[in-house]
């Protein structure tokens, strides 16, 4: 993070401030995760640092957290190194305005069956976001002309022309979205751009743009920069259904926020969780990984797993260099750079969503969150950080007047995830034409593993995907240290 972004910012420095804590603080088990929840100073290190462990692994997100809970099940002794000064990478639950609320990953659904799993192991309830099934509607069409709708009154037209986006054969396309390599001829489609799809849509020009910008949303881009075929790919594992791909992406939330989740996650790795602390290389031979720290620490293991995000994974060196597909994939980068801010309304307003296509609008998508002391929460979108700067007040203000011409905000945060220097962008979404790296970016590479959200098999670019990943890594890395 720079100085600039902390300008305005409600949250503690210290939460925000990647190493706040300074370098190479150990947290372990159930005591050091419960430290970090209590923001409290943690100053207590792990119990049993001084052996090498068995597996590193690169990243305290959803994917690293579960592959380390998986090895524990399995034995294993092991490290996490975590660059940022807090747990859950691309998820983030801090205080806005009094509340817990998720800047980064947030909904969830029962058919996304790996967080469905963690759900229910650990009994986190879930909390909704009204606004995902909000009637009225406010749309700036293409001329940001602002029309007041009533969405049921259009739901069936703007149902068959979100299908028709999929030119009508996502089922026959992506029949089994959730193995990607049964059949790999859907790949043959990846050289569509979302945005050369929207126009046959429908020959309403206001149903269309609701289908940009409910695309547009989650391309987290300009829909050129967005791959049509990822988009179907969500679409299937939605059951090739809008209204079910709306409540997965934006209607169910975990009480309290995801931290609550990851954190009880954490507690049951029993692994040493060294925050603050960001890999710059890893070296392998036949027999060992040595994993090297930005301060110049090295640590051994027999294996290793990587959960670093595709936007950034060049920027760690591995030796023997990355397979070339991976190096490509990194180089290129996902399209993800969308925004997000929590906003606060200083008067009530009943239960809303606005929409907007235009590519140049600083927000297109906003929902109506909830009432309370007579203010209204929202969580809005933006298409990038470019058209927006999410904590200044009056440019948010300026954005929301477009859909409410009275709005005044009185406040307003969002964490900039493309400043980040671990992360550079939000979720993931391919480009046109980036599902062929999906294989080699799965693939191990000697005894290092590869594992995120960003490659997941089933709902990539979600907290869903990171898990998978986790799961199927963990048990990958077990299998070859059985056999080795
Ligand atoms: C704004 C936003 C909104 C989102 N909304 C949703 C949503 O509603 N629902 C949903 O399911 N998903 C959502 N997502 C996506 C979801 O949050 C991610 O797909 C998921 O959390 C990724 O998990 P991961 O473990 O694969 O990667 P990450 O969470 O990115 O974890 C990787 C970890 O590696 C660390 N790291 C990076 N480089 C280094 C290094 N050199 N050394 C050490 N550590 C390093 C990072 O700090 C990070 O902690 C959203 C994401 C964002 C940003």
């Amino acid at each position: 993070m720079t100085e600039e972004q902390d300008e305005g910012i409600s949250l503690s420095r210290r939460d925000v401030f990647v190493g706040a804590l300074g370098a190479g603080v150990t947290l372990a088990g159930a005591a050091g995760v419960a430290a970090l929840n209590e923001n409290s100073q943690i100053d207590s290190v792990s119990s049993d640092s001084t052996s090498d462990p068995d597996v590193v692994i690169i990243g305290a997100g959803f994917s690293g957290i579960t592959a380390a809970r998986e090895l524990r099940r399995y034995g294993y002794k092991v490290v996490i190194l975590e660059a940022r000064n807090r747990l859950g990478g691309r998820t983030f639950t801090n205080e806005f305005e009094g509340k817990s609320v998720d800047f980064g990953g947030t909904w969830v659904h029962w058919l996304q069956p790996y967080i469905w799993a963690e759900i229910g192991r650990y009994g986190v309830e879930l909390e909704e976001t009204h606004g995902a099934t909000a009637t009225d509607v406010i749309l700036l069409d293409y001329d940001g002309k602002r029309h007041e709708l009533n969405f049921l009154s259009i739901f069936e037209e703007f149902n068959a022309a979100a299908e028709k986006f999929f030119d009508n054969k996502a089922y026959l396309t992506l029949p089994r979205p959730a193995e990607p390599f049964v059949d790999t001829d859907w790949m043959e489609e990846d050289r569509v751009a979302a945005k050369e799809k929207i126009q046959s849509s429908s020959d309403n020009p206001i149903i269309q743009a609701l289908v940009e910008t409910l695309y547009g949303l989650y391309g987290a881009s300009e829909l050129s920069n967005v791959s049509w075929i990822h988009l179907m790919r969500w679409y299937a594992l939605s059951g090739y259904n809008i209204t079910n791909m709306n409540d997965i992406t934006a209607r169910f939330k975990i009480k309290g926020g995801t931290r609550n989740l990851l954190d009880r996650m954490a507690e049951d790795t029993n692994a040493d969780i060294r925050i603050g602390t960001a890999v710059s290389s890893v070296e392998q031979d036949s027999n060992n990984v040595t994993i090297t720290t930005e301060s110049g620490d090295k640590l051994t293991c027999k294996a290793a797993i990587c959960t670093v995000p595709l936007n950034v994974l060049q920027d760690v060196k591995f030796s023997p260099t990355l397979n070339t597909q991976k190096l490509a994939a990194a180089k290129e980068g996902h399209a993800g750079t969308a925004t997000k801010v929590h906003i606060r309304l200083d008067k009530e307003y009943s239960n809303f969503s606005a929409w907007s296509p235009g590519g140049d609008t600083p927000l297109n998508f906003v929902l109506w969150e909830g009432v309370e002391d007579g203010k209204t929460s929202l969580i809005a979108f933006g298409p990038s950080p470019e058209t927006l700067n999410v904590n200044d007040i009056e440019a948010v203000e300026a954005a929301m007047k477009k859909f409410i011409p009275d709005a005044k905000v009185s406040a307003c945060y969002g964490y900039d995830w493309n400043l980040d220097p671990y992360s550079k962008g939000v979720w993931c979404v391919y480009r046109p034409g980036q599902s062929r790296f999906l294989e080699q970016l799965q693939k191990p590479e000697g005894r290092v593993h590869f594992s995120s959200a960003d490659w997941a098999s089933g709902w990539v670019g979600s907290i869903d995907g990171a898990i998978e990943q986790g799961i199927v890594n963990a048990s990958a890395l077990h299998e070859q240290l059985t056999n080795a």
